[in-house]
């Protein structure tokens, strides 16, 4: 293996994935662990840091370790809060914790941010310097590339586009508010609709299905067949949605809008809906030369934006040492 190589670690509520990278976003080495519901933030560390203590006893180089966690996390201190599924690591000093371990660069950022910057390197976002990622799947993530770089804001929590809200007084929200985007457009919310139908009783599409079985993909398969109770749901995610994106791009003027999380994998069905109801808002100068696309990271773009931190990082100080220079 060459020199180039970063540990990414995507930190989810119930397991942790784990991969070694390289400089071309290839996945060299992957595992899975389970997230620790331990209230000892070491512990819960520990566990993900198994696969890298082996690699490092192995003698495999790495250049750093850059974490993805859902939650809000602090720029300069690491330290993460707000994070509902992994309490025990809230106000943890971990980043800290694994700098000391291996005495190697540690960065951790909110889980899409470093999807915006995984996407920005190595996916659909190569091409742009202006761009929001937006991850769609249990709740709603953003992250922002302006001026072909990461935008992290005062403190490092800025993207965040699942807690605003789209109607004022509406559903309740995980975060306490009422009437935040991630109710009426995530994944988890489209499903719940046609549970919702089902439980009334006046959904019977989905009769011949076990009732565990529902989830987002299935959805949008029953749309596309003409299922219109799906395709209800789907469409009125998409337009709450793609108007939100509308006024952000009124904002920013961004040159594109890249769609991740599971969502993404249901393609141009949904992609076509959310350029609907964006354009449907936006200045028309603002987005006829908008791009909206998937995310192409997909099922491992956790992992790869999760390294792509410490890389972002090492491109950010080669251009400040060229600049001094
Ligand atoms: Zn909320």
């Amino acid at each position: 293996m060459g020199d180039n190589i970063f540990v990414g670690i995507d930190i989810g509520g119930t397991t942790a994935k784990i991969g070694l990278v390289n400089d071309k976003g290839k996945i060299l080495e992957k595992e899975v662990v389970h997230t620790l519901s331990s209230r000892d933030w070491r512990e819960i560390i520990d566990e993900f840091l198994k696969p890298v203590d082996k690699w490092f006893g192995k003698n495999v180089k790495f250049k750093g370790i850059g974490i993805g966690a859902p939650g809000f996390i602090n720029k300069k201190s690491g330290i993460l809060f707000n994070c509902e599924n992994i309490p025990g690591l809230i106000n943890a000093p971990f980043v800290d914790y694994i700098k000391d371990r291996y005495k190697l660069p540690v960065m951790a950022d909110n889980d899409a941010t470093c999807a915006a910057i995984g996407e920005h390197i190595f996916g659909a976002g190569k091409d742009f310097t202006d761009f929001l990622m937006v991850t769609v799947g249990t709740g709603i993530g953003g992250g922002l590339i302006l001026n072909d770089k990461v935008y992290r804001g005062m403190d490092g929590y800025a993207g965040e586009l699942g807690h605003i809200i789209v109607v004022a007084e509406g559903r309740e929200c995980t975060c306490g508010n009422k009437g935040c985007i991630e109710p009426y457009a995530s994944a988890t919310s489209i499903v719940k609709r046609i549970r919702d139908g089902i439980k009334k009783g006046y959904i019977k599409s989905y009769n011949d299905v076990d009732s565990k079985s529902i989830d987002a993909k299935l959805v949008f398969e029953k749309a596309i067949a003409g299922d219109l109770h799906s395709i209800d749901a789907i469409e009125s995610a998409a337009r709450y949605l793609g108007r939100l994106l509308g006024g952000i791009v009124n904002l920013l003027n961004l040159q594109a809008i890249i769609i991740g999380g599971g969502i993404a994998a249901s393609g141009d069905y949904y992609i076509e809906k959310i350029k609907f109801y964006c354009s449907q808002v936006a200045w028309y100068s603002f987005t006829k030369d908008l791009k909206i696309v998937p995310a192409k990271l997909l099922n491992d773009a956790g992992i790869i934006g999760a390294a792509s931190l410490i890389l972002e990082e090492e491109k950010e100080k080669n251009i400040l040492k060229r600049s001094v220079l």
